[in-house]
């Protein structure tokens, strides 16, 4: 019986036809910025959002926290929501890379609102608060279920950003996601945030990389700040050519996945021992069970059938629909669903 993944959207494993793209790349020496595969890749992202720079990271963590690190100065703060990957999941990199502390904001399914923003802004000239200098939005939300903002709501934050003078970065591991979902045009992107990080081995379906791209003024220390982190690569345009084809042919199959994590969404809401589904926007569903201590039972039903998802903890229980997820999975995957029986 095949293994049926559904733990994250970073398990996927490159296709005949990227690994094609990747043995034929033209490299050189990254580091001396030589590279012209990876200097293609970081030229297509920038004028796909409108941006002016872009640069390659070998993980979206690294995106991130120079991102950050670009924005800001130590003992200086960050707004982001309760939730954000680069608070939760960084593993402290922002207090580690940039002396920073994060506010943290009661968000809904991780996302925060322009009002929420303004209230957690510490007065400038209160010197015994950290100076707040950055907000940090994700687009779309990991712990809040693959959830997409609204446009306009980013569009207010931006405004409240200038007229305090604040940074705005996005976290975009899976902006993809949230572009196919609501018809989006990236350029919007380009016009609202400062910088945005972008992986390319989420849903994208690469083996490793992401994109940090944003206004000249801020990028041009980028690569320095790239090279304090460790980042600097040498022909790692092997890997830029999976992004170019990663780009060019696993965008618009996104919505694949989308189709896929509601139909799951929905079958989970028909099952007697469910209590609660979130609602499903993109490629992530998180659902919650009737009687939590059944927990243990239900994986072990899906460990039978070779089949895994995450435990995220307190009750909250994962399921990531990926590239790599075939309709023949699906159908099994939904089979076997609808036949579980708890005992508990
Ligand atoms: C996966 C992810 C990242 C980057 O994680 P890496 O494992 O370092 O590539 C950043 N933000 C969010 C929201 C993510 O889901």
């Amino acid at each position: 019986m095949k293994e049926i993944d559904l733990r994250s959207d970073t398990v996927t494993r490159p296709t005949k036809e990227m690994l094609q793209a990747i043995l034929t790349a033209e490299v050189g020496d990254d580091v001396y910025k030589e590279d012209p595969t990876v200097n293609a890749l970081e030229e297509k992202l920038a004028r796909m959002f409108g941006m002016d720079e872009a640069l390659f990271f070998p993980t979206g963590s690294m995106a991130n926290q120079a991102g950050i690190k670009l924005h800001t100065q130590p003992a200086e703060q960050l707004i982001c929501d309760k939730w954000a990957h680069v608070y939760n999941y960084e593993g402290g990199g922002v207090s580690f890379n940039s002396g920073v502390s994060c506010k943290l904001v009661d968000g809904h399914r991780g996302m925060i609102t322009a009002q929420q923003v303004e209230e957690n802004i510490n007065p400038p000239d209160f010197y015994h608060s950290p100076l707040t200098t950055l907000v940090c939005l994700e687009n779309t939300t990991n712990k809040g279920g693959g959830a997409c903002y609204d446009i306009d709501e980013m569009k207010k934050i931006r405004e409240v950003c200038n007229k305090h003078n604040l940074g705005l970065h996005l976290d975009g591991a899976r902006l993809f996601n949230a572009l196919v979902a609501k018809n989006e045009d990236p350029k919007e992107y380009g016009k609202i945030f400062d910088t945005i990080s972008i992986c390319l081995s989420k849903g994208l379906g690469t083996p490793m990389g992401s994109v940090l791209i944003g206004k000249k003024d801020l990028m041009k220390n980028a690569i320095r700040v790239r090279k304090v982190l460790g980042g600097g690569m040498r022909q790692v345009g092997f890997m830029a050519a999976a992004g170019i084809f990663a780009l060019d042919n696993n965008v618009q199959r996104l919505e694949e996945d989308h189709r896929r994590a509601k139909e799951i969404g929905g079958i989970l809401k028909q099952q007697s021992y469910i209590g609660e589904v979130e609602p499903v926007e993109t490629n992530i569903i998180i659902f919650y069970l009737k009687d939590p201590s059944t927990e243990k039972e239900f994986m072990a039903r899906l460990q039978e059938e070779n089949i895994r998802i995450s435990n995220m903890g307190q009750g909250k229980l994962r399921i990531v629909t990926h590239l790599d997820y075939t309709e023949e999975m699906h159908l099994r995957f939904i089979d076997v669903l609808g036949n579980i029986s708890l005992k508990s």
